[in-house]
């Protein structure tokens, strides 16, 4: 299938282990809306964060997504190689005044918000450094968000309804450069979606409190900010998103129909018994397109 030119989407696993069903569905949810759209899927690894990457999970995950037949429409983009970029946007952001040097440590952080009078302390930023460092060493870079109505910014997400997040009161000045020196996830999301054109962002709703700073970012480096939808991850027993931290066990990809369909029922799909891949593919395409559009 040539893909309609327009529509570019794309799943962006963290190889922190093996893919498992939390992560198939954000995979498949992807695909669907892609297909669905006749539009291109791309795949991207974010294995920046050094701490977090495990060697050999981005391989893996590739295959198992390869044995699940969804294949990257180009070549798979690795953030690890593409660090340049990341380095022009935050010089940009730099340039525009947008970004300063914070000396917080995390323990600060959290004592300052504790000695807060808040009555419902949240957990921003405090703002301690946007002024000036006091004296402390630059550890992290931060990008200041604007105060006051300025900061209120709302989204039409398609699964999820309108949403609208005060980036002052509940989210602060927020890292783009880590103190251990690696880049931070929200820019280097927003520089890549740029970068590939993604018109369309489908993943899991772990991240829809993340979309907020991600649209202010794109607004800052003048970028347009695609379409948005996120849907529900899938929680264990105690209620929390399957990671493997969380006891995610790796997918059963010998019987990919199967493994599929369970992750398809978790998107409210219903597919009917299918004995191939692509007989799977076209029904839950068009179930998707049905009740998602176009
Ligand atoms: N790498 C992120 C994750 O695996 C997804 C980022 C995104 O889709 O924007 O949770």
């Amino acid at each position: 299938m040539n893909p309609k030119p327009g529509y570019r989407g794309r799943f962006a696993p963290s190889p922190t282990g093996p893919l498992h069903v939390g992560s198939l569905v954000s995979a498949l949810a992807s695909f669907l809306d892609a297909r669905a759209h006749q539009g291109a899927w791309l795949i991207r690894i974010e294995d920046i964060d050094g701490p977090r990457t495990v060697p050999g999970a981005a391989k893996e995950i590739l295959s198992t997504l390869g044995r699940f037949g969804m294949h990257s429409a180009e070549q798979p983009v690795w953030q690890s190689q593409r660090v340049t970029a990341y380095e022009q946007a935050f010089e940009q952001l730099l340039a525009a005044g947008f970004v300063f040097p914070c000396g917080c440590t995390r323990r600060e952080i959290a004592d300052s918000l504790a000695h807060s009078h808040a009555r419902h302390a949240t957990l921003a930023y405090p703002g301690t450094c946007r002024d000036g460092l006091h004296g402390k060493p630059a550890r992290a870079w931060r990008m200041r968000v604007p105060d006051a109505d300025a900061a209120v910014l709302s989204f039409e997400d398609r699964w999820q309804g309108m949403q609208t997040q005060d980036l002052a009161s509940e989210v602060g000045d927020f890292v783009l450069k880590r103190a251990d020196g690696e880049w931070a996830y929200q820019l280097a999301v927003v520089i890549d979606d740029a970068d590939a054109r993604i018109t369309h962002v489908v993943r899991g709703a772990d991240l829809l409190d993340s979309t907020a700073r991600q649209i202010y970012l794109q607004r800052c480096l003048g970028v347009p900010t695609p379409t948005y939808l996120h849907v529900p991850v899938v929680v264990n027993e105690y209620g929390e998103k399957l990671s493997k931290q969380t006891g995610a066990t790796a997918l059963d990809s010998g019987t990919p129909v199967a493994t599929l369909t369970q992750a398809a029922r978790h998107l409210g799909l219903d597919p009917a018994p299918a004995a191939s891949l692509e007989a799977f593919y076209s029904d839950t395409t068009a179930q998707w397109a049905k009740r998602l559009g176009p």
